[in-house]
């Protein structure tokens, strides 16, 4: 680890890492920070290649550390805050991702790096004792209990950023899970709740990434239009609240102003309301268990109007049904889901393939994917590989079949 004189802050200040600065999510974080100068500093930002926006918020945030994984953006990064006399220490590749995660100048981290590029820092903050602010969901849908067993033995502390899993949380009772009944896990069923099935394969990346209610990252755009976000977060609510797959009930809520409920033995249940913005959840994991000012207006009900709720449909939503059966095959079968969608997305939005391949290339890599669960990392890693070199073969063979017809 590098080291640097530590930063004129109080001792009650929390250092910040976050991982995946740029994002979606990292703006919504700094968002947050920015109103909170006195509780919390920046100790580094990360991000994969964005070099104007990264120079931009080191200027703003002046971390210690700041990592672009991009060698030639480090580089560019590196040279931009020469040229203003910043003392922030750019850093860069991977092994820098986990370093600035579990510097002992960093109480919290916010781990917001999408997809599983996201699981090795992830996992390094929990295993250094951190307080994992966890809103890259893939990393605990591939890692499960390797993830968990971490964060139990090292002392971390895990709060969910997920809109709905924070909701949950916050709707759990204090400790343990006595008289929990069920989980209603809400979503907003996308944008393709009731668009005419059989014209889904015509669907552009356009339309798939404007979500009605949410402002996100592309790749969680499409995932919840293909449903696939809510399948994750089924996986990702049995880790976290440590229940089986059929206590999560799947709730369509298309005003996405519940943000998830938890019912009861007795009758009741407990909801977590408030407008659909992303600082809500970031502001009370900082924060918890006391509760800070996240900039967001106060939810209006007569704007809001009415609530609907109605069941999902497995059938328009091929890749909510494969989650559900995924978590009860075991780590592989969620490893390879992962990936196999993680592929799928990425080629969808490059228009390599269409919106109903989605699932037909998901449900092939699935086929090949080994029960059971891994015990160790390198394994997890492997099933990983092995999942995307299947997706990408099944995106050959299939490029030539329509060639030949
Ligand atoms: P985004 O695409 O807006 O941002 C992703 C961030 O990760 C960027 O900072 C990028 O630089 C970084 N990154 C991408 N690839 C990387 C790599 N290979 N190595 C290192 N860094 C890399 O995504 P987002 O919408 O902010 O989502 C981030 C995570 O949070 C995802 O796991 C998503 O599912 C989850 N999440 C997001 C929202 C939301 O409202 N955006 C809500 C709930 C959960
Ligand atoms: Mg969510």
């Amino acid at each position: 680890m590098h080291h640097f004189d530590h930063p004129d802050s109080n001792s009650s200040s929390k250092g910040v890492t976050i991982l995946g600065a740029t994002g979606s999510i990292g703006v919504s974080t700094l968002d947050v920070l920015a109103r909170h100068p006195e509780k919390y500093h920046v100790v580094a930002l990360t991000a994969n290649s964005q070099v104007e926006k990264l120079f931009q918020q080191c200027c703003d945030f002046r971390p210690c550390f700041a990592v672009m994984v991009d060698e030639r953006a480090a580089a560019q990064l590196e040279e931009k805050l020469h040229s203003v006399s910043s003392h922030t220490t750019v850093l860069t590749g991977e092994k820098a991702l986990e370093e600035v995660a579990s510097s002992q100048y960093v109480d919290y981290v916010m781990a917001a790096i999408v997809g599983a590029a996201g699981l090795l820092p992830s996992l390094a903050a929990a295993k250094a004792g951190k307080r994992v602010m966890l809103a890259n969901k893939e990393a605990l849908v591939m890692s499960g209990k390797l993830f968990m067993d971490a964060v139990k033995n090292n002392g971390a502390e895990l709060l969910p950023i997920d809109s709905e899993h924070n909701a949950i949380f916050q709707s759990m009772p204090v400790k343990g899970k006595s008289g929990v009944k069920k989980i209603l896990l809400t979503g907003s069923g996308g944008p393709f709740r009731q668009r005419e099935i059989n014209t889904l394969s015509s669907v552009t990346p356009e339309e798939a990434v404007a979500h009605p209610n949410w402002s996100m990252g592309r790749k969680i755009s499409v995932d919840s239009a293909t449903m696939m976000n809510k399948g994750l977060e089924v996986i990702e609510a049995c880790w976290l609240f440590d229940v089986p797959s059929d206590l999560v009930q799947v709730v369509i809520h298309p005003q996405s102003a519940v943000h998830s409920m938890v019912s009861y033995v007795d009758g009741s249940v407990i909801a977590q309301l408030g407008n659909p913005d992303m600082r809500t959840p970031i502001a009370y994991s900082l924060a918890w268990p006391e509760r800070i000012d996240a900039g967001v207006d106060d939810l209006d009900f007569f704007d809001v109007g009415r609530l609907d709720f109605e069941p999902p449909n497995f059938d328009r939503f091929p890749c909510l049904k494969f989650a559900y059966d995924v978590h009860e095959i075991g780590g592989y079968a969620s490893i390879a889901l992962n990936a196999a969608n993680e592929i799928a997305v990425e080629s969808f939005l490059n228009k390599q393939i269409n919106f109903t391949e989605i699932p037909q290339l998901i449900e092939h890599v699935l086929e090949q994917a080994p029960s059971g669960t891994p015990l160790v990392l390198e394994e997890i890693l492997i099933q990983d590989r092995e999942s995307r070199e299947a997706a990408s073969l099944w995106k050959k063979n299939n490029k030539k079949q329509t060639t030949v017809l």
